[in-house]
């Protein structure tokens, strides 16, 4: 088995973007302020507010899982509920996170299509039952983009918000890679967020060419009230915050974090229009985002992994998803199709 120099396993596989590691080295100077009353810290919520194009309150965590529980239970009390795709992270990869942190909130998962949630799904949970036995619901969440690599478009999410604020619900997005969904639509972050109806979301920073490190935004600035004592309770709140929040002003200034989507995107665009091509192989899901799901033989999927290659199996014998990066080399998807090719022609 031999080692490759790029994987396709997951964007956090990749390192970390040269502007990135300039701006940490940038906050690296001498002495600040700490817990974030430091200039990288007010620079980089300042530039949110400027890309956003909103007055908004900007806070930052470690990762992605405290990102998304602490919205929510910042939204939900114990006995509140949450609407969600079945795909979501949040019901599916935070181990119980959001129920853990709102002291026992409840998810309501609808069944996701192209991992998106329907919007009538809104509806549904809401009118089902309003007897004091149910959980209250009390927010929706999507994932842009989707854990299935599908963006949903400014016009699906004012669907859903709509839908969602007539019940007066808080509309949530885990944006874990809203860059590569602003990318696909090619529209502003403010239309695919608060222009939408967003209220609270989350804006990654580690796939889409951080080290680590999550901004939460709070479009609706009440929802934020207190929100620094949860961020500290939970252990969220770094002492030397610049080293997080720097990496924001790495990413956005220049729009480097678009850059990094639309390359991401490309070569995921690139992977999939190659291997269509293999009679064997099926695309699971249309490509939009950094995210290739196949099907194939699971003799060829296993003579892949042989040979080196790594990915996570996902929906379904022989289904594999592949993932792309800001720093995915196009000679890195050219060899994953040769030996595709190899891999398929052999059994
Ligand atoms: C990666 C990811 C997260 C964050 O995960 P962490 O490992 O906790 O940083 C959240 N949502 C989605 C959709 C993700 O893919």
């Amino acid at each position: 088995m031999s080692e490759k120099p790029q994987q396709l396993t997951s964007d956090n596989y990749s390192g970390v973007a040269p502007e990135v590691l300039n701006a940490i080295i940038q906050a690296n100077n001498n002495y600040a302020e700490s817990y974030g009353n430091d200039p990288w810290t007010v620079e980089a919520c300042e530039l949110i507010r400027q890309k956003f194009e909103c007055d908004c309150e900007v806070f930052f965590v470690f990762n992605g899982t405290a990102a998304n529980a602490l919205t929510l239970a910042q939204i939900c009390t114990p006995f509140h509920s949450v609407i969600a795709a079945d795909t979501a992270h949040i019901v599916t990869d935070e181990c119980g996170a959001p129920g853990f942190f709102s002291g026992g909130s409840q998810i309501f998962t609808a069944t996701n299509v192209n991992g998106k949630l329907p919007v009538d799904a809104v509806d549904y949970f809401v009118n089902k039952r309003n007897d004091l036995h149910y959980p209250k619901p009390r927010a929706v969440t999507i994932t842009q983009s989707t854990e299935c690599g599908t963006c949903y478009t400014p016009q699906e999410i004012t669907a859903i918000t709509r839908q969602a604020h007539t019940h007066d619900l808080v509309v949530q997005m885990d944006g874990a890679r809203f860059a590569n969904a602003v990318a696909w639509n090619n529209c502003t972050p403010a239309e695919l967020s608060w222009k939408a109806g967003i209220d609270v979301m989350t804006f990654g920073g580690s796939k889409n060419g951080g080290m680590l490190g999550e901004a939460l935004i709070f479009f609706r600035k009440e929802l934020a009230e207190d929100f620094s004592y949860r961020c500290k309770q939970s252990g969220q709140l770094g002492s030397k915050l610049r080293f997080i929040s720097a990496q924001f002003i790495g990413l956005l200034q220049n729009d480097i974090f678009l850059k990094n989507a639309r390359h991401a995107n490309n070569m995921a665009q690139y992977l999939a229009d190659e291997l269509i091509k293999f009679p064997g192989i099926k695309l699971m899901f249309p490509t939009q985002a950094n995210a290739v799901f196949v099907e194939m033989p699971p003799r060829a999927a296993e003579k892949l992994q042989n040979s080196g290659w790594h990915f996570y199996s996902f929906i379904g014998a022989g289904g594999i998803r592949l993932m792309t990066s800001w720093n995915t080399r196009p000679e890195t998807v050219e060899a994953f199709v040769n030996d595709c090719r190899d891999a398929l022609t052999l059994i």
